[in-house]
């Protein structure tokens, strides 16, 4: 998985990249669901160890374009965990309140707190994709963003939060499929916004966005993984998996017992 990893400096070419792969699974989605739930059960102790030790802040970014499966893998991937140590947060169009802020105001508001483990379902990367892509603000304005958000990530980073971020790359072919989906299958016609197709038109300028935005974010501290996401049961199996080797290398444990534990009798 770790090829997925955007490493430091590396310039991002979403062109050059795969959105289908299925790596050492060759297609066996069967396996790969196996795999998947083995993980989900690793996840489920790994956080109850996070929420028992209160210590580390985990917070995970999601990025897609539209119907590239942030909802998905979200309900997948966190399908095991205890919901009380674990919130999600969405990101929509900025309030009248949001806008008059700086627009990391909202975003900080909802960072992980001591044992807490945070997914953010869109974030303040939306401060340099759609608003660069739309020119909600100037260019002045959004080239300064990505210095501020490296910043921004490294204090967080410096005061103990493990911090992951996932851009979920769909290719454009598939994302028609899943519109026409949503406009076949009843039960999805709910999730499917006209506005999404005017999104679609912009395909390369949101490519030239996520480009620039991968490029210039992904730290030591807060990496950016580019995971292949036309197979569902692929991209929830590549971010279980990244999200399990991650907590696994904070060497969790649970707290220490009160000293004389031992001798305590219950009558
Ligand atoms: P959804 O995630 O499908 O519910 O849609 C949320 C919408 O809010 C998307 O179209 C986002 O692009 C939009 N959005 C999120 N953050 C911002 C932001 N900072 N500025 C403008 N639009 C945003
Ligand atoms: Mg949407």
């Amino acid at each position: 998985m770790d090829s997925y990893l955007v490493k430091p400096g590396e310039k991002i070419k979403l062109t050059d990249m795969s959105t289908s792969e299925t790596n050492q699974f060759s297609g066996n989605k069967k396996a790969g669901l196996e795999q998947l739930s083995k993980l989900n059960e690793k996840l489920s102790n790994l956080q109850e160890l996070l929420y028992a030790q209160q210590k580390h802040k985990i917070l995970v970014v999601f990025q897609a374009r539209d119907a590239g499966g942030k909802d998905g893998t979200i309900r997948s991937v966190f399908s095991g965990v205890n919901p009380q140590g674990v919130r999600i947060t969405s990101f929509k169009v900025p309030s009248d309140a949001e806008l008059a802020h700086d627009y990391l105001w909202r975003i900080h508001q909802q960072v992980p707190g001591k044992g807490e483990l945070v997914v953010f379902n869109r974030s303040h990367y939306e401060d340099v994709l759609v608003v660069r892509v739309h020119k909600l603000v100037e260019k002045e304005i959004w080239s300064k963003r990505y210095s501020q958000i490296n910043q921004f990530e490294k204090m967080l980073s410096e005061n103990g939060t493990t911090i992951l971020k996932f851009f979920l790359n769909v290719s454009k072919e598939e994302q028609k499929t899943r519109f026409q989906e949503r406009l076949d299958d009843p039960s999805k016609n709910w999730k499917f916004n006209p506005g999404d197709l005017k999104e679609r038109a912009l395909w390369d300028e949101y490519s030239a966005a996520y480009e620039d935005a991968l490029t210039q974010t992904s730290t030591e501290h807060a990496p950016w993984y580019v995971i292949p996401a036309d197979h569902n049961w692929y991209r929830n199996l590549s971010v279980a998996s990244i999200l399990v080797d991650t907590l696994e290398s904070l060497k969790m444990s649970y707290p220490a017992p009160a000293p004389d534990l031992g001798k305590i009798v219950i009558e």
